[in-house]
């Protein structure tokens, strides 16, 4: 009862003319466009061709997840704020694991670039190349020089498919091989699927941070799923190499984690980091990171790739960066910590959480409060407690809605516990988180789930760890 009241209330803030009903379609169909979700667009912004200079008093750089929601909250300030953004497409990425696996089409989680920013604001299509913040100016690929009174940094992050020795030949060539972080080779994923016979399924998990660490694990649990319709689990053995030591770092939801592989019988080696694919003798080759680097073999049947990820290279170098290379923000604030008109979110950003859009919608309103206190002289106040989440997808029916904060705490939005496989969570993950991402985040108008956990824990939940002002 409680748990239709919070989602009626969320999808009592969503525009009632942007939600129509897509149903019955085939499960697997990858080609038909599955989900209950269509997006009217109702705003439309034409890229701009950049002067070779040019003054803004806000500069988003990135028109991705956290930039395009940080651009729709300060969309009033009109001509005077510019997304730099090189890119003609936007992606639901979240969507990716469930095209992966055939339950979603790809068309539903790709919109335009033009109809998603805010259309009051102006669009530069181009990439920063260069970032100069003693001097408060940008530099873009054509050389055209942007000044800023306040930039905001939503860069992402960048897939580094290309230092996994012939990954990429791989990936080009092999129809077993595939990704799902990747728009193009996202789509190999369900075919590769389809046409398993049989043999070693082999997934990998890299040894750098990654965007939604749940992802590479998701994709497992929902092709185990297809090998047993496909009647060939019994000749299959399912794998997870990950580099990581655990399966999942918040102990609460990999106690869960657990039993399911146990349950499914997947076998889970740590410490496997993925060096090499020989796609021609199908060899994938890992370094045991517990035993000084020791290289070990796997065959596989069908290999599903997560690349090694970091900062993107433009960011690595700039005064931005912190020695990791990501945007060096204060942790509470998302202000920069020597830049103090500099503001990031999002996955290119220092801040110590897992990097998730769902971690993105609640740095954008902080954020969003933050950069006003400082527009109009006023100091900023410590509130982001990391909170991220991660809707362990477990079948095509159900999901471990993992959330929680900077110290690994869960911080869970339903007033029961959510460490189990549930179709309630399922269903938001595959149907009422894609409408608040398009019609709510987008627009500036979702910030996190906090203000449905108070709700519905009275105002008594565990409170953010959050330091005084
Ligand atoms: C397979 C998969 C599954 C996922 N599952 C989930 C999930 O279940 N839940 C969840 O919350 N999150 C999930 N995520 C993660 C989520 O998609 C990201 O964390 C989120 O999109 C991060 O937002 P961002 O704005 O930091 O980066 P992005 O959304 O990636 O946007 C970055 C933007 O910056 C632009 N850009 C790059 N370089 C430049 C440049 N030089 N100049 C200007 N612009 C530039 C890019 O073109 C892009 O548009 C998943 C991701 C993947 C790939």
């Amino acid at each position: 009862m409680l748990c239709r009241q919070s989602f009626s209330t969320v999808i009592s803030l969503l525009p009632k003319s942007s939600i129509c009903s897509v149903q019955n379609i085939p499960k697997h169909s990858p080609d038909i466009m599955r989900g209950s979700v269509c997006f009217y667009s109702t705003s439309e912004v034409k890229p701009k061709k950049a002067p070779q200079s040019s003054r803004y008093k806000l500069v988003v750089v990135g028109g991705g997840t956290g930039g395009c929601a940080v651009a729709s909250k300060f969309a009033s300030l009109g001509k005077e704020c510019v997304v730099v953004e090189p890119s003609d497409l936007h992606y639901y990425q979240p969507l990716w694991t469930l095209v992966g696996a055939g339950l979603k089409g790809f068309r539903l989680s790709v919109q335009p670039m033009r109809e998603v920013l805010p259309k009051t604001c102006d669009w530069i299509k181009e990439k920063a190349v260069t970032f100069n913040p003693k001097e408060n100016y940008i530099v873009l690929e054509s050389g055209a020089k942007i000044e800023y009174q306040y930039l905001v940094v939503a860069m992402g992050i960048q897939l580094d498919y290309d230092k996994v020795r012939g990954a990429l030949d791989a990936l080009e060539n092999d129809p077993v091989v595939a990704s799902i972080y990747h728009p193009k080779w996202v789509h190999k994923t369900f075919p590769a699927l389809q046409e398993f016979k049989g043999g070693n399924a082999v997934f990998t998990f890299p040894n750098t941070p990654i965007k939604c660490a749940g992802a590479p694990q998701k994709i497992m649990y929902l092709s185990d799923e297809i090998f047993r319709m496909l009647d060939v689990r019994d000749k299959t053995s399912v794998i997870y190499n990950t580099a990581l030591g655990v399966i999942f770092g918040v102990k609460k939801y990999a106690d869960a984690l657990l039993k399911v592989v146990d349950k499914r019988d997947i076998k889970v080696n740590y410490k496997h980091n993925l060096v090499e694919v020989n796609h021609k003798t199908r060899t994938a080759t890992f370094e045991n990171l517990d035993d000084n680097s020791k290289q070990v073999y796997f065959q596989y049947d069908f290999l599903h790739l997560t690349p090694p990820m970091s900062s993107p290279d433009v960011l690595k170098k700039s005064p931005l960066a912190n020695e990791g290379g990501w945007v060096d923000l204060h942790k509470h604030t998302l202000q920069h910590v020597k830049f103090p008109n500099v503001f990031g979110l999002g996955d290119c950003t220092s801040l110590p959480t897992s990097k998730t859009a769902a971690a993105a919608a609640s740095q954008c309103g902080i954020l969003h409060k933050n950069l006003s206190a400082v527009m109009s002289g006023k100091p900023t106040v410590p509130l982001y407690d990391g909170y991220t989440s991660c809707p362990l997808v477990t079948s095509s029916k159900h999901c471990i809605l993992a959330e929680f904060d900077y110290e690994g705490q869960p911080l869970e939005t339903l007033p029961f516990n959510q460490a189990r496989e549930m179709r309630l969570m399922y269903n938001m993950k595959a149907h009422l988180l894609p409408a608040l991402y398009w019609n709510g985040m987008l627009r500036g108008r979702w910030n996190g789930p906090s203000f449905v956990r108070k709700l519905l824990h009275l105002g008594l939940g565990r409170k953010p760890n959050l330091p005084s002002s």
